[in-house]
């Protein structure tokens, strides 16, 4: 595990090209998960440094909106190699600061975003720049300086599906990464220093979202605010935004259903449905939460639960036998215990895990791996989302009744549904009213658009989809 003889201090933010130091001396700490001590410092930006930022943001614009997008697609692409060449350094940050096991974060949190970067190439050929719709030119141009806020969970790719497709379309950035795990995006200031972008056209100021967040949310000189996060802050984000009537791409919350039918290969479905709840201990916005189940066969799926379930024992993220680390931080524990005890009170029925810390765990902030059964529509376990390793087990009687509880949330990111006959799963899949569903475990696309309904949010990331959302027809009539 990290000691903290490692912590990196970090004092400078990254704006206009330049390391700078931010206007006031304020730090905030980032703290290793796993053991609970410090492993670095960073600045705690305020609004005199965002207004910094968003200047040299906009005083880039018109050169970086100008430049090709060939060009842009290609310092995308110069990223995306300097970030490969510091992937295990990068896979090793993020399993420090968030606790994902190494190997899991060496694919999804180092090499999902250089992915990410080098795809602009190729997705910049697939735009239709001009148009000609009867007697008129149509443009697609920059929305302009887009203001990216972005969370901890899956911290160097939320930043990478903002800031790559960003780039391409023409928009200079300003960052503000999650102040719970910011040390991977001042590895990507770094790798983009290294490709010499044009001075201004990525910004990173780090900083609290109370203060750093919402100076950026809030800010006349940012043209679109792109938010990943919590439901709570989103809100908070869109009303700022509001006042100059800013375009907003939301990335929220979820409570996501895997419903899973009664001729489905349950074996498969039940261990795969709790792998897709357990991943990043539970800390993933479309995590399939919700496993809803013929009732008939209800027995049968709590046994193949629990069993998967008892596979996740926790552990430190660099020992490669680990499946599950811990959660993210000391409040996030909080949280998901608050949860348990709720679902307890509420009536659900505890199969494993529970609010004990693991055994042999005595630093850090880790959760038995959970499963609760009998879980109704209106518990609070059935309706918010928890962030951490807890399923909850639902039944139906019947495909509407499926369908009915499925669509029963505030939420609608992300969903699943498994059946022995693939149309059947689809022709479910059609009425649930989510932003992607996985058909029989399906791999997740990372070229597919993503993002959510209801108070999920809304605009769609990734891939081509992406890139469209950062960029505003124009109309040339002649
Ligand atoms: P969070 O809302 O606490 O923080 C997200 C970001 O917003 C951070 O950078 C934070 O500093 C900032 N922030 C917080 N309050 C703010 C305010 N008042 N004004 C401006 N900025 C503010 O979320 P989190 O705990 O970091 O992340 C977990 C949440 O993110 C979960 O709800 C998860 O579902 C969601 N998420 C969604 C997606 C998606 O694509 N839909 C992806 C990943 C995470």
């Amino acid at each position: 595990m990290a000691t903290a003889a490692e912590a990196q201090v970090r004092d400078k933010v990254f704006i206009g090209g330049e390391w700078v130091s931010p206007a006031g001396g304020e730090t905030i700490e980032v703290v290793n998960p796993s053991n609970e001590e410090t492993i670095g410092t960073i600045p705690a930006c305020g609004p005199e440094d965002v207004d910094r930022a968003v200047a040299a943001a906009r005083g880039a614009f018109q050169s970086w909106a100008a430049t090709s997008p060939e060009i842009r697609a290609g310092y995308a692409a110069a990223i995306a190699d300097g970030l490969g060449e510091r992937i295990d350094e990068i896979a090793a940050t993020v399993a420090q600061e968030l606790g994902m096991p190494l190997k899991l974060s060496k694919m999804i949190q180092a090499g999902l975003p250089r992915a990410h970067f080098a795809s602009m190439p190729q997705l910049v050929g697939e735009i239709a720049w001009e148009e000609e719709i009867g007697n008129s030119l149509v443009l697609q141009e920059p929305v302009g300086v887009v203001g990216a806020i972005t969370p901890w969970n899956y911290p160097l790719n939320q930043i990478a599906v903002k800031v790559a497709p960003a780039l391409a379309a023409g928009c200079p950035v300003v960052l503000k990464p999650s102040e719970v795990t910011p040390l991977n995006a001042f590895i990507l200031a770094e790798v983009v220093e290294a490709a010499e972008l044009p001075p201004g056209v990525f910004n990173l100021v780090s900083g609290t979202g109370p203060v750093a967040g919402e100076a950026v949310a809030g800010h006349a000189g940012v043209d679109m605010v792109s938010f990943t996060g919590s439901t709570r802050a989103g809100r908070r984000v869109s009303e700022l935004a509001a006042a100059t009537v800013k375009p907003l791409a939301m990335e929220l919350g979820g409570k996501s259903p895997n419903v899973i039918l009664d001729d489905a290969d349950l074996g498969g479905a039940v261990a795969d449905g709790v792998a897709k709840c357990f991943l990043n201990s539970g800390q993933t916005c479309s995590a399939l939460t919700r496993m809803i189940v013929p009732r008939q066969m209800l027995a049968e799926v709590e046994e193949l639960a629990v069993a998967a379930a008892e596979g996740y024992a926790p552990g430190d993220p660099f020992d490669p036998a680990t499946r599950l680390g811990p959660v993210v931080s000391a409040a996030q524990l909080r949280r998901v215990r608050g949860y348990i005890e709720q679902g307890i009170a509420e009536g659900a029925r505890l199969l494993t895990g529970g609010l004990e810390p693991p055994e042999g765990l005595d630093r850090g902030y880790f959760v038995r791996p959970t499963v609760f059964s009998e879980v109704t529509p209106e518990m609070t376990i059935a309706r918010e989302e928890i962030f951490g390793p807890v399923l909850a087990i639902q039944t139906y009687e019947g495909e509407d009744d499926a369908v009915r509880i499925a669509n029963d949330s505030d939420y609608g990111l992300a969903g699943g549904v498994w059946s022995g006959e693939p149309e059947r799963a689809i022709a479910v899949a059609r009425r649930l009213r989510t932003g992607q569903i996985e058909i029989n475990g399906a791999a997740f696309n990372p070229m597919a658009p993503f993002g959510g309904l209801g108070q999920s949010g809304h605009g769609r990331e990734n891939g081509r989809h992406g890139l469209e959302e950062l960029l505003v027809p124009k109309s040339l009539q002649l």
